[in-house]
């Protein structure tokens, strides 16, 4: 008999501290005008409980950003790290997103949560004369720099790269191969997210863009990262975007095709993908039916995989994080089944 191959996925729910941010990409439908508040510690407990309670598991912290040089920074990754206590001391594991940050505030945020991430998007200066004019964290080298800082702190991370935003295949591929020579230096990087921009309601891209991302090249840019990233970092694809205007059959037939092309992962699951809020996710038992009719195994998993925890520092103070990964890695060796943690998706 074949052996089933693996797909995997993190059931989470999505925390943002604040949709206020400085910068201004021209696609965003995330952040909020100023002054949009920031979350409270008691709205967060109460988040994480629900949300764990329906069998979550990851915290996704995802946060809009404060000026390196304002007065409010140190509040605000202050208030980062309050929100990770909370999450996590409610039973989920924080997996941190919030903009480049400087190597102190890194080992910060490293100290209350399990991984981190920032999508490198695309290394490409020009994109700073059009879709990233006024947004200065988008700097290639301020995002690299970050890609790098986290190495040399062993943190576990995610990056990636967004299509459709004004750059070509042979910027595709300079951007991943930036993304290898991160990994061949420091090794932390355990997944690469491959992510098309799909416009929504407030986003203006189209007017810089001539060249929209055509989602059915998808799995041709998955095989190109395949061929290009170490085999030890995941391929990720977030279904919500692959199924984004089709029919479920052919949204299906899609993903199906980014999976055979070397994608293993389909990212954090949540009720509301707060950056893409106009497209929500295939249901997630029906997706391990159809899977597994075709030979693959749909699997929850941690938001650090597990090759990386002895990565993670350990002592008296963190004790706690370690009891939490323990729990959920018993939870899915007794029962290692997307229908179990499905839930409320
Ligand atoms: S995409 Fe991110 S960095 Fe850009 S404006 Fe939106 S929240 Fe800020």
């Amino acid at each position: 008999m074949n052996q089933l191959r693996r797909v995997t996925w993190s059931k989470a729910c999505t925390i943002v501290p604040t949709y206020e941010c400085f910068n201004r990409c021209s696609y965003c439908n995330f952040r909020r005008d100023y002054p949009s508040g920031w979350i409270s510690l008691s709205e967060t407990e109460r988040v994480s409980r629900k949300h764990r309670d329906a069998g979550a598991i990851e915290a996704l912290i995802m946060s809009g950003e404060v000026h390196p040089s304002s007065s409010r920074r140190v509040k605000w990754l202050g208030h980062i790290a309050e929100v990770c206590k909370v999450a996590l001391h409610n039973g989920l594991l924080p997996h941190i997103n919030v903009g480049p940050l400087t190597t102190d505030e890194l080992e910060v945020l490293s100290q209350v949560s399990v991984s981190m991430g920032l999508m490198l998007e695309q290394a490409s200066p020009k994109l700073v004369k059009t879709v990233h004019r006024r947004a200065p964290s988008k700097s290639p080298s301020i995002r690299l720099q970050h890609l790098r800082a986290a190495g040399r702190l062993k943190i576990p991370f995610t990056t990636g790269i967004l299509l459709g935003i004004g750059e070509d295949e042979q910027d595709r591929e300079e951007s991943l191969r930036c993304i290898a020579d991160v990994q061949q230096e420091f090794g932390n990087i355990q997944e690469c997210i491959i992510q098309p921009f799909c416009p929504g309601e407030r986003g203006y891209v189209a007017g810089y863009s001539s060249t929209p991302f055509n989602i059915d090249e998808l799995p041709s840019v998955v095989a190109t990262a395949r061929a290009i990233l170490p085999r030890e970092i995941a391929l990720q694809v977030p279904p919500n975007l692959v199924f984004a205007g089709k029919e479920p059959r052919d949204g299906f037939a899609l993903l199906l095709r980014c999976i055979e092309a070397g994608a293993t992962d389909l990212g954090g699951i949540s009720p509301i993908d707060e950056v893409n809020p106009s497209y929500s996710f295939p249901n997630m038992s029906w997706l391990e039916d159809e899977l597994l009719a075709r030979g693959y195994q749909l699997l929850p998993r941690l938001p650090v995989y597990e090759r990386f925890i002895p990565w993670l520092k350990r002592d008296k103070k963190r004790e706690y994080m370690f009891e939490v990964i323990a729990s959920h890695m018993q939870e899915l060796r007794e029962k290692p089944f997307t229908k179990r943690v499905s839930g409320i998706l």
